[in-house]
């Protein structure tokens, strides 16, 4: 019995999740009603285990995640498809934000994607960067037009100071 007991232990503390009173009384249930062989009794603790582990995490646990459709087929010419939902559109990284919290980043490594991976229809950022140079918007970056000097602004004014002069002094 003491080897079993030291099973139960090492079982138990492997076990993060919330219910392990729960579990012990399934088991003890379940052993009193079966005719168990001492060794099938870890066993039927990890299974156990498992399945509680599963209840508790309606969001699938990392690494056994099913796209909802396959990687490969996720981009196509036209569209990108969210490995979450299965969404369609043009651009992903609006959608992964407002309907999953996720940014681009946290989704590739997320589905394990290389960091190149499209998030947008490859079709479209085609479209989108040819009108981009039509319409001449294929400015520079952000931060080196924008910002001015600040000290440029503020011209530094000079008041006429009374100093020493005969009319001041008559004002007073
Ligand atoms: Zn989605």
């Amino acid at each position: 019995m003491s080897s079993e007991q030291g099973a139960n232990v090492a079982a138990e503390q492997k076990y993060q999740g919330a219910h392990p009173h729960l579990v012990t009384k399934i088991i003890a249930s379940y052993v009193s009603h079966h005719n168990l062989a001492p060794e099938q009794i870890p066993e039927l603790i990890n299974s156990v285990h498992k399945t509680f582990d599963n209840l508790g995490k309606p969001s699938e646990p990392q690494g056994m995640l099913t796209p909802a459709v396959p990687i490969r087929r996720s981009v196509q010419r036209d569209v990108v498809v969210c490995l979450d939902c299965g969404w369609k559109g043009k651009m992903l990284r609006r959608h992964l934000m407002t309907r999953h919290g996720f940014t681009a980043e946290q989704y590739l490594r997320r589905w394990s994607l290389m960091s190149d991976h499209p998030l947008t229809a490859p079709s479209y950022s085609e479209q989108r960067s040819t009108l981009a140079k039509e319409l001449g918007l294929g400015r520079g970056s952000r931060s080196r037009g924008a910002r001015r000097p600040a000290a440029a602004a503020a011209p530094a004014r000079r008041r006429g100071r009374p100093r020493g002069s005969g009319r001041a002094a008559r004002n007073a």
